[in-house]
């Protein structure tokens, strides 16, 4: 029983859902994790090593990403069980059977996460009619196609270098998972004069120290090929992207990436987290004290939610683009400021930010 109920603290999560359909071979876990602010909104997860613990901590950062960035939504996860490159025949099948079993739980708004996209959330709304991330052509603004996360990311880099000296023009870059997030990131920095030295796949890294052409591997990738296949630049294993000597390090893959046992190898001053929970707590502790700034995940990456959100009101991509220009500049500064004032970590400035939000939404809320 205290097992069931390991994550339990004074926030969340309000309820796990375990969910399984033998019929379709589905496995899927949802959690809600608080919802003071609104009903909570957070991504459909497929890949076939998901954990309950990795769907709460999730869940947990979505709590603290909708509430830091002003939104009125609590935090929430899915997680279903399986491989994404399955047939399309095979997804649709199985989202929608996910959508079924979802369908009362009226206080979670799915959104796409990796392994999940715009069509899956379309076939959601079709069976429950809530998803946020839709296509254009079912009312959505496609924050993939238009890169949201990544130009909420490059807002952020764009304030946090301050706080370090750092000037855009001719910064090195290095992407870890050149995906919806990565790529994108890479191509607005690009826009603001930085240079992308390497970027990484699951196929392995791509280097070089001269630049490498943004375009030309966005391209690439979205002719469905690796960066392995570049006719430029040095292949190396996809690891060895922690090594890579460069000034902005954004990891866009996977989370605990960077762990106790890798961080040494990490060569840079700036981590602006475009992955949920990349780090370590361990990690990301051993970075500040080597005087790396951090901007934690729910605050850099609140892109692509801020314009989900948006969008679930029946905004505009411009007034999407200029409100997450707006907050995550502000929040950049406000979490790193208070980490500097106060001496403690970005990640602790930025949970503090955002319980203050979560903690005034529940003394509004009958049941506190
Ligand atoms: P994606 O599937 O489009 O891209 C992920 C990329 O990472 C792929 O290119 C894949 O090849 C690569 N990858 C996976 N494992 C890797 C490894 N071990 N080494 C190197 N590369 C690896 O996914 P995405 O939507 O870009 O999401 C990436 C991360 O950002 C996830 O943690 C996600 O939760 C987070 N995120 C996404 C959004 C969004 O708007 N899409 C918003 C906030 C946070």
């Amino acid at each position: 029983m205290e097992d069931l109920f390991r994550f339990a603290d004074d926030f969340g999560p309000a309820r796990i859902i375990h969910i399984y359909r033998p019929s379709v071979a589905l496995k899927a876990i949802v959690v809600v994790d608080n919802t003071a602010c609104g009903a909570a909104v957070g991504g459909v997860r497929m890949a076939p090593d998901v954990s309950v613990e990795e769907c709460f901590r999730l869940a947990r950062a979505m709590t603290w990403k909708n509430a830091a960035a002003g939104l009125p939504h609590g935090g929430g996860k899915s997680v279903i069980f399986g491989d994404p490159r399955m047939s399309p025949a095979e997804k649709e099948q199985l989202i929608r059977a996910f959508a079924d079993a979802i369908r009362d739980i009226a206080d979670y708004i799915p959104g796409p996460d990796m392994g999940t996209d715009e069509r899956c959330m379309a076939w959601i709304k079709d069976e429950t009619g809530r998803a946020v991330g839709l296509p254009s052509v079912v009312g959505g603004i496609p924050l993939d196609e238009i890169g949201a996360t990544g130009f909420g990311l490059a807002a952020c880099v764009d304030v946090a270098r301050e706080f370090i000296g750092l000037d855009l023009k001719g910064a090195r870059v290095a992407v870890q998972g050149f995906g919806v997030v990565g790529k994108h990131a890479a191509r607005f920095l690009a826009e603001k004069g930085a240079v992308l030295v390497a970027a990484s796949d699951t196929s392995g890294t791509l280097a070089d120290p001269s630049g490498l052409d943004v375009g030309a591997l966005i391209a690439l990738k979205e002719a469905g090929r690796s960066l392995r296949e570049h006719d430029k630049g040095s292949k190396l294993a996809a690891d060895a992207i922690l090594d890579i000597d460069c000034d902005i390090w954004i990891p866009a893959a996977r989370p605990d990436v960077v762990r106790g046992d890798n961080v040494a190898r990490l060569r840079t001053r700036l981590m602006p987290q475009g992955a949920n929970i990349p780090c370590t707590p361990e990690a990301e502790q051993a970075l500040h004290e080597r005087g790396v700034l951090v901007v934690p995940d729910f605050i850099a990456n609140a892109g692509g939610v801020i314009c989900a959100s948006m969008e679930y009101r029946g905004s505009t991509q411009r007034a999407a683009f200029d409100y997450i220009d707006e907050r995550i500049r502000a929040n950049t500064r406000a979490v790193l400021q208070e980490s500097r004032r106060d001496k403690k970590l970005p990640r602790a400035a930025a949970v503090a930010l955002a319980e203050r939000q979560v903690r005034g939404a529940m003394q509004m809320r009958r049941w506190r």
